[in-house]
């Protein structure tokens, strides 16, 4: 089984089929969202 784990937060964005344990990392929506505004962040 894979999962994706968010690289900011770590929480789990979501699991998919896979023949062996893998492990992604990348963004999840919030986490996403933050970065395209958090240049306004103060
Ligand atoms: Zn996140």
């Amino acid at each position: 089984m894979g999962t994706i784990i968010c690289q900011s937060c770590d929480a789990t964005i979501e699991h998919f089929e896979v023949e062996k344990v893998t492990t992604l990392y990348s963004n999840c929506p919030n986490c996403k969202k933050q970065r395209k505004t958090g240049q306004k962040q103060s």
